[in-house]
């Protein structure tokens, strides 16, 4: 049997960035994924806030690096249509560079992955958790290929449907704070804005339905629909029929796909938002990213929450391994320092994203404070930017 201090249970951006904070903390550890990288995840592919703070804080170079990589593209504009009817838009100042970039998740994550310390990361890809049990002197792993690795503490960093989230810390599934989203790439996408904007559109269609595009450096362009995981039961929409049937016959959005081709099939996949609706720590685990429902609820940012979580769980870590103590009750502060960092931003997007249900109040509250929420992104973006 293998042990170890610590181990990370999935290598995407919160595990990628969790590993990359504990190597510079000089803390050894094991880094688990049942893939093998680069590996592909469906995602809307656009990085904003929180990716850029993390890659910029982590250094070595990190940050520099991406914002020079060939596949990754950067635009100073977000346009937020409201309904075919408003939009706000949201943009960088003159002397900072973007406010989102897009890059491809089976590049994005292999560029992190490719920055893990040969040092202190094991990396143990390819090979799926299989089983987790609590033993007296930390948490028994059992992998795919019967190996096994005892770790005094263990981040659960394995995405919306994780095992530690659902072994460790008994979270069910709770399709109430929940997206649903579709997503496929296409090539030949025209009428792109100049400067790359992100086309961001609320359709409503009985709920409110969330319309991406986002285009990448090498001419294809991500095309993404979803909303509440709940409601779109309940309305009984079929995501794939009404992404296609949007895409070829709103007026704003039919002229740009008339020569577009759709690359593969479309992909389906989900985003927890349950911040604070569940179990983020216990004995001798955290929960980082999708699996603790970080994402923000309104603009569905689950990358950069993801790794920031990441950072603050690495930093928690160095503190357990210090006072050796690795309790519920002495993790609470990665809990605590996770409410300070997101607290506020994840519970406004949480009631934007109810008050969005309500078309006509939500048209209202956009009209009524769409000169301030311009005004005042400036600040906010710096705040949770780079
Ligand atoms: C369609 C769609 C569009 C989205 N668009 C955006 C967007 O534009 N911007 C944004 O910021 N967010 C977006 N999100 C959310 C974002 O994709 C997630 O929040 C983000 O991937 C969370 O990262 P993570 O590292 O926590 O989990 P993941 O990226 O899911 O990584 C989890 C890792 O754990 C591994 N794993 C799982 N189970 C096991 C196991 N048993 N053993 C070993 N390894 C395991 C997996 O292989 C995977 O590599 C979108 C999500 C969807 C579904």
């Amino acid at each position: 049997m293998i042990k170890t201090d610590v181990c990370i249970i999935g290598a995407g951006p919160s595990g990628a960035a969790t590993s990359l904070m504990l190597s510079n903390l000089k803390i050894s550890h094991y880094i688990i994924d049942k893939e093998i990288f680069p590996r592909d995840k469906a995602c809307g592919d656009g990085l904003i806030l929180y990716a850029y703070k993390v890659m910029k804080l982590l250094g070595n170079n990190l940050f520099e690096e991406f914002l020079n990589h060939p596949k990754f593209l950067h635009s100073k504009r977000i346009k937020l249509h409201i309904n075919n009817k408003q939009h706000i838009l949201f943009s960088e100042s003159e002397d900072r560079d973007m406010l989102i970039s897009y890059a491809k998740r089976i590049d994005f994550d292999h560029f992190l992955v490719e920055h893990l310390s040969e040092t202190y990361a094991q990396k143990e890809f390819g090979n799926g958790v299989k089983s987790l049990e609590e033993k007296p002197a930390g948490i028994l792993i059992k992998l795919k290929d019967g190996k096994e690795i005892l770790a005094k503490i263990i981040v659960g960093a394995d995405g919306a449907q994780s095992i530690v989230s659902k072994k460790l810390a008994n979270n069910k599934i709770d399709t109430k704070n929940m997206s649903t989203f579709v997503t496929a790439y296409f090539n030949g996408v025209k009428d792109i804005p100049k400067g790359n904007d992100a086309e961001v559109r609320i359709i409503y269609k009985n709920m409110p339905l969330f319309f991406y595009v986002f285009p990448f450096a090498n001419g294809d362009s991500n095309v993404t629909l979803g909303g509440n995981s709940n409601q779109i039961k309940k309305y009984n929409i079929n995501l794939i029929d009404e992404i296609e049937n949007i895409i070829s016959t709103n007026e704003n959005i039919q002229h740009k796909f008339t020569n577009a081709t759709r690359i593969g099939k479309w992909r389906g996949w989900v985003i927890p938002y349950r911040f604070e609706k569940q179990k983020m720590i216990g004995n001798r685990f955290l929960l980082v990213g999708d699996a603790a429902g970080l994402a923000n609820a309104f603009y569905k940012e689950g990358i950069g929450t993801g790794m920031m979580s990441g950072v603050i769980a690495a930093r928690n870590i160095e503190r357990s391994l210090k006072y050796n103590d690795f309790s519920e009750s002495f993790l609470k502060n990665y809990e605590v320092e996770i409410k300070n960092e997101f607290g506020k931003l994840l519970k406004f997007s949480f009631y934007m994203l109810k008050i969005s249900r309500f078309k006509r109040l939500f048209s209202l509250v956009v009209f009524i404070f769409k000169k301030r929420i311009s005004k005042k992104s400036f600040r906010i973006i710096k705040k949770r930017s780079y």
